[in-house]
């Protein structure tokens, strides 16, 4: 007999599992390892920046007593190249050469931009033809005094957050780490690329999905295989694997058929959060608690594996690692009708493009849950609600813009 399932709204089932995901321990990262990580600390400035007074151009360092009357005539003393410094006081009289950001002598109160020189007879002395009312010096600390905040907790480490704490020599940040994650393929029809496929047969396609998808999105994925349709080998490898992983995602094994020993796996092994959601595609996704870790079963086909990850597995793996949501939920209006009926929401790969001030979306390629012809190019997921009549051309729409395209 085909047992009933009760189902859930996609909306509870995110809620369930976000419910059953604890942010992870902060660890120690090394600073070029730690892109979009998210800071367990507030980082404040260890010195002012800048800490020296900086010359802001190419050009003479002058002492204020001699900033008048031009055209004026200065004994060049010293060549100041960035990274050198000048270690006596300017005097009157006196200029050094100096580069843009190398350390101005003390004494100095201005440049002369580069411009503004002529030289000379003599080549230890340089005529300067005009001032300007800057300084063009940047005084210690113009950007940060020592103390001032440089990133506050929470923040997520982008290329110029590195920037910034390199600025200041940090080499280590504490973060929140990368979820540890396992991708498990099960399905005894599937075979690895490479491989020759005898009839029947198919290609495991998920496997490079739900590792690019998982990486993209922030887990470190530990674990990638293919398993065939053997409950007692299966439940076997997840016991091996449950204790040292965050989240586990599989794919395939989920509906009411005899070899779907996910689904049996979830009812009888585990602690079960649900096994029917009111959608399409994917309805028969799946989550449980195997020995205390999440464990997410996304449906075998492509297309509903590919949503099932960002509406259910994405929100966990934000939640471990502290971050906001790199997927961002928007109205959007349909460029062209949907007008299917259905008894559950749907689901559509789809394409967004803002104009006018709004999303206007449309599905591309095939809404079947077996195709994946689309998965290169879908860039949101659009949701068309359960009823008789679906979504017109110009109607609004729930939409998902998906982050994952690098
Ligand atoms: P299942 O969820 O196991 O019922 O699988 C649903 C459909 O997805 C079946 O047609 C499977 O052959 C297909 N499928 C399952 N796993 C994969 C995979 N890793 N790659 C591509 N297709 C798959
Ligand atoms: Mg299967």
């Amino acid at each position: 007999m085909i047992e009933r399932r009760a189902t859930i709204p996609f909306s509870e089932a995110r809620q369930l599992i976000t419910e059953h995901v604890e942010r992870l321990q902060p660890v120690s990262a090394a600073l070029f390892l730690a892109r979009g990580m998210v800071l367990a600390e507030s980082i404040y400035a260890p010195f002012p920046s800048p800490y020296f007074r900086r010359s802001g151009y190419d050009g003479f360092a002058i002492c204020a007593e001699d900033d008048h009357d031009f055209p004026i005539t200065l004994q060049v003393v010293a060549e100041v190249p960035c990274g050198a410094t000048y270690n006596k006081r300017l005097n009157p009289g006196e200029t050094v050469r100096i580069m843009t950001g190398a350390k101005v002598p003390e004494g100095a109160s201005k440049i002369i931009m580069l411009e503004q020189s002529q030289v000379v007879e003599k080549p230890e002395e340089i005529r300067l033809i005009n001032s300007q009312p800057h300084s063009n010096i940047t005084e210690i600390g113009t950007e940060f005094q020592t103390g001032d905040l440089l990133l506050e907790k929470g923040h997520q480490l982008n290329a110029g957050s590195l920037s910034l704490l390199a600025s200041f020599g940090v080499t280590e940040v504490k973060v929140w780490p990368k979820p540890k994650v396992a991708i498990l393929s099960t399905g005894s029809e599937l075979v690895a690329a490479g491989d020759t496929l005898p009839d029947g047969k198919i290609y495991n396609s998920n496997e490079p999905l739900l590792v690019s998808l998982a990486e993209d999105y922030g887990a470190e994925v530990v674990y990638h295989e293919a398993l065939s349709d053997d409950y007692e080998a299966t439940r076997a490898r997840l016991e091996e694997i449950a204790g040292e992983v965050d989240l586990i995602l599989t794919t395939g094994g989920v509906s009411v058929g005899d070899f779907d020993f996910m689904a049996e796996i979830a009812k009888r092994e585990a602690k079960l959060l649900f096994n029917k959601i009111q959608m399409r595609p994917g309805s028969p996704t799946t989550a449980m608690l195997f020995e205390g870790t999440l464990l997410l079963a996304l449906s075998g086909n492509p297309g509903a594996c590919f949503t099932g990850f960002h509406l259910f597995a994405e929100p966990a793996l934000r939640k471990f690692s502290g971050k906001p949501s790199s997927i961002l939920e928007v109205k959007g209006i349909m460029a062209q009708d949907y007008l299917k009926n259905n008894g559950y929401d749907r689901f559509l790969r789809g394409k967004a493009y803002f104009s006018n001030g709004e999303y206007q979306v449309e599905p591309v390629g095939s809404d079947m849950s077996s195709s994946l012809g689309n998965l290169p190019f879908a860039d949101c997921l659009i949701m068309i609600p359960r009823g008789k009549v679906g979504k017109a051309k110009g109607e609004e729409v729930r939409v998902w813009l998906l982050s994952s395209k690098s």
